[in-house]
């Protein structure tokens, strides 16, 4: 396929922008190719400057749920947009937000509204350590919970260790206080509390892991997060960035039945437009300024054309309940065709979903944390990955991220993707 205007753009963003991107996943890194350029997306499908046309599994890493342009969100962008994009002042806009949000998540009685998922974890943090008087935080390997320095750790192999920052720039000071331990592992949560719990002042964790490609959780792993929280008083904070009005419209926590002090959003709740979220308990909540000591504030926090974008998209999402059965159905159509492409070339792959969120791992063994998830064949990732863009479909362009079932995907859609795959596969097996 000819890539030449693509190409010719991203020489010039090289010498724009690092790597030629504003995230580094866009760059392609992992695949070993230069990116498409998107200039265009309607529904299920983008296009790129070079005139070819995916289907989108991307969707924006999550927050397209209605798929891209869907009308009534562009519309109501576009009445926004035509009384004023930003006030630094209190809007209605906010006040039916926040109420839609505490009316879909009920551990959330009180919210405020920030401009990613990465200022929303960063204060939840923040706020956790005002409110508890500790200091330390664990958070599990593999769980991606945005750039923040604190957060910004994996930390190497074993079961357990103190911080060691992922990226430079991130000093030890700030990630000493960060405890790192593996996802799905009640055991080794145990020797965590059973060694510092007093000075816990929250675990933070994804409730269904999408950042290390798709990784369920146990359900006594997740009990155990709420009973060590419970016994020894540290703040449960559920990053529901991607999960949240994305497997369940009261979020992964619905699902599982789960309560926790702290929930963080994004995302979805923007529709498409850049917002993250935080709330929780009102007794904890209060504690954020002005009504408290814990200091937090945005320019542009709460902006009406997010607020604006996301309530269209809550609304749509609420009134019309079985778009979440019909992303099961046809997620699980997908799962399932994968799942006959696997058998048919004798691959080793194994398939998570949890609802709309998707991955396949190429390996044999069963992917349920980050050491799992690392025996992946990622060559084979970017093999795979190629051989579906040539088809027309647009994957993430690596590994460890999830893909995305959107309202906008169609059966035809979906049947013409395992298609590709029963093909690409076929390539593979060669
Ligand atoms: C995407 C994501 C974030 C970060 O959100 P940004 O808006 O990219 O800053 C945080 N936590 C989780 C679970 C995410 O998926």
């Amino acid at each position: 396929m000819n890539y030449d205007k693509s190409k010719a753009l991203f020489q010039k963003a090289k010498q724009l922008m690092p790597g030629g991107v504003n995230s580094p996943v866009r760059a392609f890194r992992s695949i070993g190719m230069d990116p498409p350029f998107i200039c265009r997306g309607n529904g299920a499908r983008i296009y790129d400057e070079d005139g070819h046309e995916y289907i989108d599994y991307v969707c924006s890493w999550g927050p397209l749920i209605l798929g891209h342009a869907y009308p009534a969100v562009v519309e109501s962008i576009q009445q926004q947009a035509a009384l004023g994009t930003s006030f630094g002042a209190v809007t209605r806009l906010e006040v039916d937000m926040t109420e839609m949000i505490t009316q879909a998540v009920p551990s959330v009685e009180m919210i405020r509204m920030v401009n990613s998922g990465t200022e929303a974890t960063m204060s939840a943090i923040r706020l956790a350590r005002g409110y508890t008087g500790r200091d330390k935080v664990i958070k599990f390997v593999g769980c991606y919970h945005g750039h923040a320095d604190a957060l910004l750790i994996k930390a190497g192999s074993g079961a357990m260790t103190f911080g060691v920052p992922d990226s430079e720039g991130v000093s030890p000071a700030i990630t000493s206080d960060t405890i790192v331990t593996a996802y799905n592992d009640a055991e080794a949560l145990d020797h965590v509390f059973e060694q510092w719990g007093r000075d816990i002042a929250a675990v933070i964790f994804e409730p269904v892991a999408g950042n290390m490609g798709t990784v369920p959780p146990q359900m006594d792993f997740l009990r155990e997060i709420e009973y060590l929280c419970g016994k020894y008083g540290s703040l449960m904070i559920c990053d529901e960035v991607m999960t949240g009005f994305r497997v369940h419209y009261g979020g992964a926590q619905r699902l599982y039945g789960i309560k926790p002090d702290i929930t963080t959003f994004g995302k979805i709740i923007g529709g498409g437009l850049p917002v993250g979220a935080y709330g929780g308990k009102k007794e904890i909540m209060r504690y954020v300024a002005p009504d408290g000591p814990v200091y937090q504030a945005g320019t542009l926090s709460g902006n009406p054309l997010a607020m604006a974008a996301g309530l269209t998209t809550l609304k749509i999402l609420r009134d019309n309940p079985v778009i979440y059965q019909e992303l099961e159905r046809r997620s699980g159509l997908l799962e399932s065709g994968i799942k006959r492409c696997v058998r048919l070339a004798g691959i080793p792959i194994c398939v998570n979903r949890v609802g709309s969120m998707i991955c396949l791992f190429f390996t044999d063994i069963d992917v349920k944390d980050y050491d799992t998830a690392l025996t992946s064949n990622t060559r084979r990732y970017a093999d795979y990955f190629k051989h579906m863009l040539e088809k027309g479909i647009y994957l993430p362009p690596s590994q460890f991220e999830t893909f995305f079932v959107s309202a906008a995907h169609s059966d035809e859609d979906i049947q013409y993707t395992i298609e590709a795959i029963s093909k690409a596969f076929n390539h593979l097996a060669d």
